[in-house]
């Protein structure tokens, strides 16, 4: 869909849209804490529901107090926020994918597929793990993947396809071995159990698809 369609479907992430999807993660992580929570506490310590709820709670606040008008902009603190309010693994490894998304967004507002490599790049730089190592990223991956072959597509096609394959992704961890983090520490009895993180990173989707 083009910016001249009318039909109000978005071209592009803007900070409106931005601060939207923002707005969303942080209402779907309060609504499913419990379920986050659950998940950590078969195979981790049982706080990633807290976790990023505090993160997204604090987020949202400092979105309230910042004036920025570029999608780039309102991503970037967003990130920022998540890396000093978050003290799981999780809170850098969020907070670096929005800093990198929010850094290619600003030098390419256009650029939502790239951006979003960015941030996958960002969690692999610092987390080192690889796909079937039962994390985030074996939900971010393929929601990647399938946001840039969608691209074409515009913005909701495009959403819609990533949130599609991240939760495919997150459901692909439930047999396998954990081979990073926490839950590393479980061996084979992590076996059975989806990744709490690869199961917020499909919520993170599931709320750009609802924005856009
Ligand atoms: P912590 O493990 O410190 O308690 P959280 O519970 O908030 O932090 O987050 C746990 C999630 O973080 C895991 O389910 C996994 O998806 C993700 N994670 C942990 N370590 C890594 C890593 N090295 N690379 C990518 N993701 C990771
Ligand atoms: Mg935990």
């Amino acid at each position: 869909m083009d910016a001249f369609s009318g039909s109000g479907t978005p071209s592009a992430l803007d900070a409106a849209l931005a601060r939207a999807w923002v707005a969303a993660i942080a209402a779907a992580v309060t609504t499913r804490a419990a379920e986050l929570t659950d998940l950590d506490a078969a195979i981790g310590d049982g706080d990633h529901g807290v976790n990023l709820r505090r993160g997204f709670d604090a987020a949202v606040a400092a979105l309230a107090g910042f004036e920025a008008d570029t999608a780039g902009a309102v991503l970037t603190k967003t990130g920022t926020t998540l890396v000093s309010k978050v003290g799981g693994a999780s809170g850098p490894l969020y907070g670096s994918l929005f800093r990198a998304l929010g850094k290619a967004l600003a030098d390419d507002p256009a650029a939502l597929g790239a951006g979003l490599q960015a941030g996958l790049d960002a969690v692999v730089r610092l987390g080192k793990a690889s796909p079937g190592d039962k994390t985030m990223v074996d939900a971010l991956t393929p929601a990647v993947d399938a946001y840039v072959a969608a691209a074409p597509s515009g913005l909701a096609a495009a959403a819609a396809a990533a949130a599609t394959a991240a939760a495919d992704g997150a459901a692909a961890t439930t047999p396998l071995q954990a081979r990073k983090g926490r839950a590393s520490y479980l061996g084979e009895r992590s076996v059975g159990h989806q990744d709490p993180g690869a199961t917020s990173t499909a919520l993170i989707f599931a709320a750009l698809a609802d924005v856009t």
